[in-house]
């Protein structure tokens, strides 16, 4: 295609993509697709200077106002932002304006990933909201943004107030908004930015006031009319008056202190309660910005540095499946290699069948895979509209890919099992488990060399790992095997016997027993014969052990294998027993933090929740203030939650905090 077709075609797609973002609320592209479409379109259009029209989507701000809101013209125009993708970009527009002004400070803030609106003040009280719409005529969203309990209503000043910011739903809500358009089977947002705008411009105020937005100010439009003449004071006086502002922003002089704000940012955004999509970089001096002014679409004092693209388009190669320790078997996917969030994923989780049904996948599908921090990348959406007839259904087996048993499906359970309990997967993970740091933590036995030892005949059972000094003179031929290195593992086994037997209880990977409840019975029940021995109601009894874990404790320990197991064990004179030590905990997640409880909790009773915390070192508190250190939220949290996430308090679900407890 030849460069002008090429730029027609830019900029159609990316009229459309813009449209899907901000009128549909529902991107059918990542943003840094977008992004790339739209920086490659700047480029041809500058040389193409003949070709300038002022509808391109690099000219103009693309939006409009949905009928059913009242338009309203901005005083001002809503500007959007320029942006950088790199720090020489970055360095670049520094440079100028320290050209421009040697003194020129700039004041670094959030990029929140939300949406602009400007809220109008008349006499001390709240009378407007406006959403961006097109940069000149926005939408009166009044109604809706009165919801959002961060905003104040009243505020100390009589004359106009106009500030700006952003509207945006924390993560938290998100998920909830999220898992409720699933149950209502409605389709789902794509990013906490969509569901907020799709939020704001719902005619039903009610929708509004139960998905629970949030709002940032970042800018005080006649803030100069009441003695403001800087960013940094903007951002003081704002604060004084009652809004929002996030306290994390910066005034800096130097290039090194720009870039210092955006990695310590950078290095905070996965915890913070909200997206961010980057840092804003702004002059800070009123009277500088006015001398270099705005353009059609961006302001020429500000810069938006955008973070690396966390979400990006590759194309699906296969699907390998993995055989669990359970025998829980999990589809991946292979992809062609590609970067998010600056590092190479070649591969990504798609959880189990369902998700594959669900996106209708075939192989050589284009996707979407997401990477969130440490999280192993997922993917997230296929792309069916860009299928070119070289796709290949994907079938899902009827057996094990490994021992070849018939897989199973639990009635009401997503998850497909490998029923084989002698299946050579199943029994290399339960032996890496077995060896791993929080079980029996024998260092020198990490996953290689366990599937290593159990491939050439080494390992079969838990049992060998404690008979691999009778196999020194073969495992010595083998290349990668030293003296040295073999008398190391041969004393990390040895040493292992003495673990305590809450790690070996956890250690034998029982049903429903993970480390916390592994340290409970033990030190319940003090040594493993008592535990062997034990009816499901005295199993049941010990704090925290439900039903269902008794029941599989019972029945690991009646099976024929098992107790031929544990009774080796004994011989082999592991440790079976637990020193109770005292009780509180002091190097748990939760040790030495301030935790809040609300909401329904569905795994245990709040009583319940607390005696666990403070087990863990915490102090439960009744209500939510600046020193809480954490909320736990289980279902229809209302107002501490809605507090905690104004306060920027970091929050954790039920199952995230049982999963930290180690329940
Ligand atoms: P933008 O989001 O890149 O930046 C401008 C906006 O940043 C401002 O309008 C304001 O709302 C916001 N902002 C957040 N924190 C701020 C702060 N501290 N100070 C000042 N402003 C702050 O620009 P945009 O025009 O709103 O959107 C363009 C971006 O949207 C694109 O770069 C792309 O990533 C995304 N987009 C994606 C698609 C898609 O199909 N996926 C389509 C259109 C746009």
């Amino acid at each position: 295609m030849d460069e002008i077709s090429r730029l027609e075609e830019l900029r159609k797609r990316l009229e459309r993509y813009a449209r899907e973002y901000y009128i549909d609320d529902r991107p059918s592209v990542p943003d840094s697709e977008y992004d790339r479409l739209m920086e490659e379109l700047s480029d041809l259009e500058a040389k193409h200077p003949e070709l300038y029209d002022p509808n391109s989507p690099t000219q103009r701000i693309i939006g409009k106002v949905l009928d059913g809101f009242e338009k309203v013209t901005h005083a001002q125009r809503m500007l959007s932002l320029d942006d950088v993708f790199n720090k020489e970009e970055l360095h670049a527009f520094c440079d100028r304006i320290w050209k421009e002004f040697e003194n020129a400070e700039f004041v670094c803030e959030c990029k929140f990933d939300g949406l602009a609106m400007a809220l109008m003040y008349e006499n001390g009280k709240f009378t407007r909201a406006v959403t961006r719409g097109d940069g000149t005529v926005g939408e009166d969203v009044t109604e809706n943004v009165r919801t959002i309990p961060t905003i104040p209503m009243t505020i100390d000043q009589t004359g106009p107030v106009e500030v700006r910011g952003e509207v945006l739903m924390p993560k938290a809500s998100f998920e909830r908004v999220n898992a409720l358009q699933e149950e209502l089977h409605l389709p789902l947002f794509a990013n906490p930015r969509n569901a907020a705008a799709g939020t704001i411009r719902n005619l039903d105020t009610g929708v509004a006031r139960k998905r629970r937005l949030d709002m940032y100010l970042y800018y005080f439009q006649n803030g100069e009319d009441y003695g403001v003449h800087s960013q940094a004071e903007a951002l003081t006086a704002m604060k004084e008056l009652g809004f929002s502002v996030y306290p994390h922003w910066k005034k800096c002089h130097t290039f090194d202190e720009i870039w210092d704000f955006i990695e310590d940012i950078g290095r905070q955004r996965e915890s913070l309660p909200f997206e961010i999509d980057g840092v804003v970089v702004k002059l800070n001096s009123f009277a500088q910005q006015h001398e270099l002014g705005v353009t059609a679409k961006y302001p020429r004092y500000s810069i938006a540095y955008k973070f690396p693209a966390q979400e990006v388009e590759t194309v699906l190669l296969g699907i390998d499946l993995t055989v669990g320790r359970t025998g829980k078997i999990t589809p991946n996917a292979v992809l062609e290699p590609v970067r998010v969030a600056g590092t190479k994923v070649s591969a990504a989780t798609l959880h189990n069948r369902d998700r594959i049904e669900q996106y209708n996948l075939m192989i050589n599908d284009r996707v979407i895979i997401r990477k969130a921090g440490d999280i192993i990348p997922e993917v997230v959406k296929a792309l069916p509209e860009k299928r070119d007839g070289t796709q290949i259904p994907y079938v899902w087996p009827e057996n094990c890919p490994v021992c070849g048993s018939k897989l199973v499906r639990l009635e009401g359970e997503a998850d497909y099992f490998c029923p084989n309990p002698n299946c050579p997967a199943r029994v290399v993970r339960s032996m890496i488990h077995f060896c791993s740091r929080e079980a029996m933590d024998i260092d020198g036995l990490g996953e290689k060399k366990v599937q290593w030892l159990h491939d050439h005949g080494f390992l079969s059972t838990i049992e060998d790992i404690y008979h691999l000094d009778l196999h020194k003179e073969e495992l010595l031929s083998f290349k990668g095997w030293s003296e040295k290195g073999f008398t190391k593992l041969l004393a990390a086994i040895e040493e292992s016997k003495k673990q305590p037997l809450s790690r070996l209880l956890f250690a034998l990977g029982i049903e429903g027993v993970g480390s916390k409840a592994a340290k409970l019975l033990a030190e319940a029940f003090g040594n493993m014969e008592a535990i062997e021995s034990a009816s499901t109601e005295q199993l049941s009894a010990v704090y925290l052990i439900g039903g269902i874990s008794a029941q599989s404790i019972y029945s690991f320990f009646r099976q024929e294998e098992n107790k031929k197991l544990v009774s080796a064990l004994r011989e082999l004179g592991l440790n079976l027993t637990e020193e109770v030590t005292a009780s509180v905990q002091s190097d748990s997640p939760f040790s030495g933090k301030t935790v809040v409880l609300t909401g329904t909790l569905t795994q245990m009773t709040r009583s319940k929740a607390k005696e666990l915390l403070e087990s863990l070192g915490a102090t439960v508190s009744g209500s939510v203030s600046k020193k809480t250190d954490l909320l736990i939220a289980g279902e229809h949290a209302g107002s501490k939650l809605a507090k905690a996430e104004s306060l920027g308090i970091p929050v954790m679900s039920e199952a995230q905090f049982l999963e930290e407890a180690g329940v």
